[in-house]
């Protein structure tokens, strides 16, 4: 059966109707509390706010231009030790849905009383940009909003080759590229339970709104193999990666800002990886020197061999590189080659488990067989 929405008023802009929808949710009971971004005092980013007060919505911005805090971390704060007695609902960024949905797969996300709202993304604006000139980017993300713009050369890098960025495995999403209306989809019984408690009939036919996110993806693809095309030399081979990470200067802010890295305790600042003096002392007398910070490389490697199978290419991580590598395309281009070898997407769907978390007998068949026929005499060992 085609899905259908509800036509929504679209007179007072998106994020005002997206207030209404959640104040008069509160109203009726539909939620108990929202968690929602409202720019913080200074007026220079946002912060994730739990309320339960009607009239503080007003106050917040249910799109903000900056993503200062991935919301899954906001999410995993807020639930990785139960899911307390609220209903509680979010709007939020498609790349931030899907990375809740692969933090739910690892158990530190917990949705049973969170509904998720995804919306048409326009992109973010990058951090850097915004900390220097805030109310111009305002501005800029505002316009772009309005015009239904998906292709500003002003947001992030990840963002030009998002082909996500519309409706993903949320329970309600707000969809309005390509219309003069706003439709409220629903795509889970949690989201289809919320509309029926508010009274809002889902009979407004999808097309030309579907159609206009077919075309975005389309050339949204096309940014991401050209963007993919120039960084895969940057990160192939030891030699490769020594370059791209040269100036790296090990601070691992990209980790924090990542919502998939979600160890306690990583190894890479644990006690286990720090070498004594007398150690270093040696290493360098026997290579005529060594590097300071250490395992600059090896903690990127490390990073990737944990987590590119749920990257979702949010580019936080790059958002939060203080000498500009662009960390977030190497972790997209990267985790799109570990999640193509599974025919897995990260965030797709809450029911779909993250490859070698699970094991299959199977499932490393088609490697198995390419390392089979690369050995000498195709695998037949004498
Ligand atoms: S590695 Fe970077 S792009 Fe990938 S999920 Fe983490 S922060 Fe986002
Ligand atoms: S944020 Fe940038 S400088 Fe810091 S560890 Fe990551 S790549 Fe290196």
């Amino acid at each position: 059966m085609t899905k259908k929405g509800v036509k929504i008023l679209s007179e007072t802009g998106l994020q005002n109707q997206m207030r209404e929808f959640l104040k008069k949710s509160l109203e009726k009971g539909v939620f108990d509390a929202v968690i929602l971004p409202i720019r913080v005092p200074a007026g220079d980013s946002y912060a994730w706010i739990l309320m339960d007060d009607i009239s503080i919505i007003d106050q917040s911005n249910p799109i903000p231009p900056v993503m200062p805090v991935q919301g899954a971390k906001a999410l995993k704060s807020l639930t990785r030790k139960g899911n307390g007695i609220l209903n509680i609902a979010t709007i939020m960024r498609p790349c931030e849905i899907r990375a809740t949905i692969e933090l739910t797969k690892l158990n530190q996300v917990n949705l049973d009383k969170i509904t998720l709202i995804s919306y048409d993304c326009p992109g973010a604006v990058p951090m850097s940009g915004y900390n220097n000139l805030p109310d111009q980017m305002e501005d800029i993300f505002q316009t772009a909003l309005s015009e239904k713009n998906f292709e500003s050369d002003k947001m992030k890098d990840v963002c030009e080759m998002c082909v996500d960025f519309s409706n993903v495995a949320s329970d309600l999403h707000f969809g309005f590229a390509g219309t003069d209306d706003i439709y409220l989809i629903p795509n889970s019984e949690k989201g289809q339970s919320a509309l029926d408690k508010l009274d809002l009939s889902t009979t407004e036919n999808l097309t030309e709104w579907n159609n206009t996110i077919t075309k975005i993806k389309e050339i949204k693809s096309q940014n991401k193999a050209r963007i993919y095309e120039e960084v895969q030399p940057t990160v192939e081979g030891l030699d490769a990666l020594l370059k791209t990470y040269e100036k790296c200067i090990g601070c691992h802010n990209c980790q924090s800002a990542c919502p998939i890295c979600y160890c306690r305790q990583c190894y890479f600042d644990s006690a286990t990886s720090k070498q004594t003096a007398d150690y270093l002392q040696a290493k360098a007398e026997q290579r005529g020197g060594i590097a300071f910070p250490r395992d600059k490389v090896m903690f990127q490697v490390g990073r990737m061999s944990h987590m590119s199978l749920s990257c979702v290419s949010c580019g936080q991580c790059m958002d939060a590189c203080p000498v500009d590598i662009p960390v977030g395309k190497i972790f997209s281009y990267v985790g799109s080659q570990t999640q193509d070898t599974f025919e897995y997407n990260a965030g797709d769907s809450a029911s779909e488990a993250i490859p070698l978390k699970v094991y299959e007998q199977d499932e490393l068949e088609k490697i198995h067989k390419i390392v089979k026929n690369a050995e000498p005499h195709g695998g037949q060992h004498e």
